[in-house]
């Protein structure tokens, strides 16, 4: 078998289009465009680089965005206070601190001073909590996990009944991930580092999304003929002999795997772009909420 690949940059650009013709079609009818604004606190380049790819997209989108970037040393109260004046601050109408925070701040703190309702990240305690609850929905939701669910619907990948494996339980992928799996009605397994028997567990799998953060872990015999794969790992491997000097991969063994998998988002070219995709939903999302354009 040979995995029908799923294209991340060719479903990106839609939900992008979608959220450029929202926006359009807000100010056409009166209102201000959507306002994100981005919270960096030090020097990371990193997380430059995100902040600077989300305030260039936001522009191509017709999203106004600003950003803020304080001292490393910043105290928890700068941080929060700053926060706040965003909260009361109707030009805005999405909040993004990019993490990773310096590792003296309480970043659980940080995130719950967000309000809710400017949560464009999904991280806020109220809205995860939400996302763990039967008969309740976020007011947003995290955009790599969303991404995800995303990918499998445009594929036409059934949820509902399937036998779900989420490799990795973090706060921004894997929780979030199994956690919208439920949701669907699939029926979810959740591995972690202190998993046993994970190519059995995974060999399962009518959907498996991979978030370890482990190079090309997922080999051919971990995946059941048929089942999609979702790669959200990122890695850089240098390599002297790529013009970049480097190449990028992913958690999957993509060669191998893509001969059994049914379909296959790759990394790159995955989830990757989705992410950014997805944020840029979840502003347009926050700017409908605060227009009172859509009930939540
Ligand atoms: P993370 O916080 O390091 O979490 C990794 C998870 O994998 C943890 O739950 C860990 O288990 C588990 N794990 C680690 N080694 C394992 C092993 N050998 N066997 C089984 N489970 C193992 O990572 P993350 O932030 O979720 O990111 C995961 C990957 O996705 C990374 O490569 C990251 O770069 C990528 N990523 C991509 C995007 C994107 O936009 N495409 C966004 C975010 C992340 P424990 O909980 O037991 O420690």
């Amino acid at each position: 078998m040979t995995a029908k690949l799923i294209d991340g940059k060719a479903v990106a650009k839609k939900v992008r289009e979608q959220a450029a013709a929202d926006v359009a079609d807000m100010v056409a009818k009166g209102y201000a465009p959507p306002g994100l604004t981005t919270v960096l606190v030090g020097v990371d380049p990193a997380s430059e680089v995100y902040v600077g790819m989300k305030q260039r997209m936001c522009k191509k989108l017709g999203i106004e965005s600003s950003g803020y970037t304080l001292p490393a040393d910043s105290s928890q109260e700068e941080v929060e206070a700053l926060v706040q004046k965003l909260n009361d601050d109707p030009k805005v109408n999405g909040i993004l601190v990019q993490l990773p925070l310096p590792g003296h701040l309480d970043d659980e703190a940080i995130l719950k001073t967000i309000s809710p309702e400017k949560d464009i990240d999904g991280f806020h305690p109220l809205n995860m909590g939400r996302l763990a609850q039967k008969g309740r929905e976020p007011l947003f939701v995290p955009c790599t996990p969303d991404g995800c669910i995303y990918l499998l619907d445009d594929a036409g990948v059934e949820l509902e009944g399937a036998n779900a494996v989420v490799l990795g339980r973090s706060n921004i992928v894997g929780m979030p991930a199994a956690l919208l799996l439920v949701k669907r009605n699939a029926t979810v397994t959740i591995c972690h580092s202190r998993t046993k028997n994970l190519p059995e567990i995974c060999a399962n799998a009518d959907i498996l999304i991979a978030a370890v953060g482990r190079v090309e872990m997922v080999k051919k015999d971990w995946v059941k003929p048929g089942a999609a794969v979702i790669d959200v790992g990122t890695h850089r491997i240098d390599d002297d002999t790529k013009e970049k000097g480097y190449y990028l991969t992913g958690d999957v063994a993509f060669d191998e795997v893509s001969e059994v998998a049914g379909y296959i988002s790759p990394s790159p070219g995955g989830v990757g772009p989705m992410t950014i995709a997805m944020l840029m939903r979840n502003s347009v999302r926050a700017a409908q909420i605060a227009h009172g354009l859509i009930e939540v």
